[in-house]
């Protein structure tokens, strides 16, 4: 796929580049906000970073998203919670920090570019896969949750979970072969990035394991974030409900 790098640092250019070809991606590099706008309509996805010379990152930001909804990963030197937030309202898909590791950077363009993908291109798709999707109710193990009546059921009973509890499970549910950053999960739900609601994504993730009985229901991804599990039934014998 087609990359545009928005980097005016030719240091860290080199290194994406140099990655981003690993990975089988053609790049175009640009370092000027101007020579970013020219050459979006090309993109396959950007990586953005803010500190450019000659225009602010957000507001190239937001005339990029314009003009194209390429997925987009912000990739930059500001770890301020308001400016992370403030990227991910102004259409990024994600947002990494620098310094990052560079493997994690590519997965979450692999994350973001799968979550991008147009829904009709995989409509049908892989219909014995994993997580079976019927667009209401999805399957995985002997949990099912039903994403438009707002239901949860482990081996056919009714778990109840709170709103929050369940708003996490349907988000995971909805997209079963991705794995979403902690900031995505964080941003989509509570509508911020906030370090003190990450605590609170924890604490959610962990009543679902327990209400459900189902500890591998959500998979923990360390130092990234959560994917849906195939999650398997505690063995038999250990006394009925
Ligand atoms: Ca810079």
């Amino acid at each position: 796929m087609h990359a545009l790098l928005v980097e005016d640092d030719d240091r860290m250019a080199r290194a994406l580049g140099t990655a981003l070809a690993q990975r089988g991606h053609t790049v175009r590099r640009v370092g000027r906000a101007l020579d970013a706008l020219r050459h979006v309509h090309e993109a396959g996805f950007v990586l953005l970073d803010l500190g450019l010379p000659d225009l602010d990152g957000l507001e190239l930001l937001r005339r990029l998203r314009a003009v194209c909804d390429a997925p987009l990963i912000v990739v930059t030197a500001r770890c301020e919670e308001r400016d992370i937030v403030q990227g991910l309202r102004a259409g990024a898909d994600d947002y990494v920090v620098k310094p990052f590791r560079m493997a994690e950077l590519m997965a979450r363009i692999d994350t973001v570019r799968r979550r991008t993908e147009p829904r009709s291109g995989r409509a049908g798709a892989d219909p014995g896969g994993a997580g079976g999707f019927d667009g209401r109710t999805v399957r995985t193990g002997d949990v099912e949750v039903d994403l438009a009546g707002r239901t949860v059921r482990v081996a056919g009973v009714d778990v109840r979970l709170t709103r929050r509890e369940f708003d996490v499970l349907a988000f995971l549910a909805a997209r079963p072969d991705e794995v979403h950053s902690r900031e995505v999960i964080l941003d989509r739900i509570w509508g911020d990035v906030f370090l003190a609601a990450s605590r609170s994504l924890d604490v959610h993730v962990a009543g679902i394991r327990a209400k459900t009985g189902r500890s591998d229901l959500v998979r923990t991804v360390r130092g990234f974030g959560y994917q849906l599990g195939s999650p398997t039934a505690p063995a038999q014998g250990d006394g009925a409900r």
